[in-house]
């Protein structure tokens, strides 16, 4: 039998498959002359919080408005459990840093909206609105208007309007980017609660180096546009997560070696 020979077979064991792939994925407007994504490769896998860093301006959100259907590739690949020609769909749910709440709903119609439109009962979808909301720590709140909440407030609707559509993937693109230091925090820690429980596959953008170790299982770092992936960090620190974390010695080691890698992207001599 040429060619086969059965010593030098190797047994693998099998892979997770990834949920989100980019394949050479670019991206360019305004007809060509700006280049946002020059070939990126990404796998993201089920069940894993994501981390996309880079600096400003590299094409995180560009990434992340391709996968979530809003804008397609100039070239390349990418496949969203197993699906390549990708639309706007409930199975990506996207947060935004701006909350873009329905101002003129209150806050439990916001949440109730999206299941009710996809034809839940109303009662169904009432209650179920009811426990996002709690777990948000919005209890007391469903009939107040938006305008009537904290910039942090008004995000945990978000919050919990994203997830109450029980998406398999969610898309957050700096969604705590406009917050005080002090209310970030806390949200971070009741976004991973809540993860904990539905274990919902993310890819999470930021720039905030110390965010991206909080969250993460992985970090993928992003050059200066044209953007490619620079390199990826596994952060095998243990959940569930606390504050307390960031003086871990592992994550400070972690941080010093991202802030290494973003060092030259920065484009500051
Ligand atoms: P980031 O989210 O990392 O800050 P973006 O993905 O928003 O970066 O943008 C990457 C680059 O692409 C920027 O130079 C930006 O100006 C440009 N860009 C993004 N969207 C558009 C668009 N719709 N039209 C023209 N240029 C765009
Ligand atoms: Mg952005």
């Amino acid at each position: 039998m040429s060619g086969h020979s059965f010593e030098n077979i190797t047994v693998m064991p099998a892979q997770a498959k990834p949920k989100i792939k980019l394949k050479g994925v670019s991206k360019t407007f305004a007809e060509g002359s700006i280049v946002a994504l020059d070939g990126l490769d990404l796998e993201i896998n089920e069940g894993e919080i994501y981390c996309l860093l880079g600096p400003s301006g590299c094409g995180k959100s560009t990434a992340l408005n391709l996968i979530a259907g809003f804008e397609q590739p100039t070239r390349g690949e990418i496949v969203v459990e197993g699906v390549t020609d990708l639309t706007p769909g409930p199975d990506r749910a996207v947060v935004f840093q701006k909350p873009l709440l329905y101002p003129w709903l209150t806050v439990l119609q916001n949440v109730t909206l999206g299941p009710t439109f996809s034809g839940v009962d109303r009662a169904e979808a009432r209650e179920d609105a009811v426990g996002y909301l709690n777990a948000m720590g919005l209890e007391g709140f469903e009939s107040r208007y938006p305008y009537e909440l904290s910039g942090g407030m008004q995000q945990r609707v978000a919050l919990a309007r994203a997830w109450v559509n029980k998406p398999r993937i969610l898309l957050l693109d700096e969604p705590f980017g406009a917050l005080d230091a002090q209310t970030k925090v806390v949200m971070q820690e009741l976004l991973l609660e809540i993860w904990e429980k539905f274990r919902t596959t993310m890819l999470y953008i930021t720039h905030d180096i110390e965010e991206a170790i909080f969250l993460g299982d992985r970090v993928g770092v992003m050059s200066r546009r044209p953007a490619t992936l620079k390199s990826e960090i596994s952060v095998d620190l243990p959940r569930p997560r606390t504050v307390d974390l960031t003086v871990d010695p592992e994550f400070i080691r972690l941080k010093k070696a991202i802030i290494d890698e973003l060092r030259d992207e920065t484009g500051i001599k």
